[in-house]
């Protein structure tokens, strides 16, 4: 999926789960985090030199885009802020759920081969509809 549906998802979630600003912003950061894996993501293209180290690596939607490495960041992140934590674990976690619907797949368990795989392509006119409703849900709840 394309940043914009997984930032607007986390910002959902966010607001459903009344996080207040810095946790919304935190939450919105951390659903961009798994695509650090790719050169080709928003926040690969910010850190090049990482990001293609990361997907030499560990490779694209493989650990990344665990719930176990999900798990160890927030974890590590705990060991701070609690709150902070949290909020980095929900967005983390808002991402993997899009993805999951993404035509590609992701394996939650890596590296357990079991794969969750939906039926939207990245970018496709699918994808900008559940962008869409998501912006629209945001809207009516933000009234
Ligand atoms: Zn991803």
């Amino acid at each position: 999926m394309r940043w914009y549906t997984h930032a607007v998802f986390g910002l959902l979630v966010a607001i459903l789960l009344k996080f207040n600003l810095i946790m919304v912003l935190v939450c919105v950061f951390a659903s961009l985090v798994p695509d650090i894996d790719t050169t080709k993501s928003k926040l690969g293209r910010k850190v090049k030199p990482l990001s293609w180290f990361f997907n030499v690596l560990f490779g694209h939607r493989k650990l990344f885009h665990s719930l176990f490495f999900a798990a160890g960041l927030s974890f590590l992140i705990y060991l701070y802020s609690f709150e902070l934590a949290l909020a980095f674990f929900v967005g983390y976690l808002s991402h993997l759920v899009i993805d999951s619907f993404n035509f590609a797949g992701i394996r939650w368990f890596y590296p357990a081969k079991f794969k969750i795989k939906g039926f939207i392509k990245t970018g496709s006119f699918l994808e900008h509809v559940l962008f869409f409703v998501i912006l629209v849900i945001i809207a009516i709840l933000s009234f």
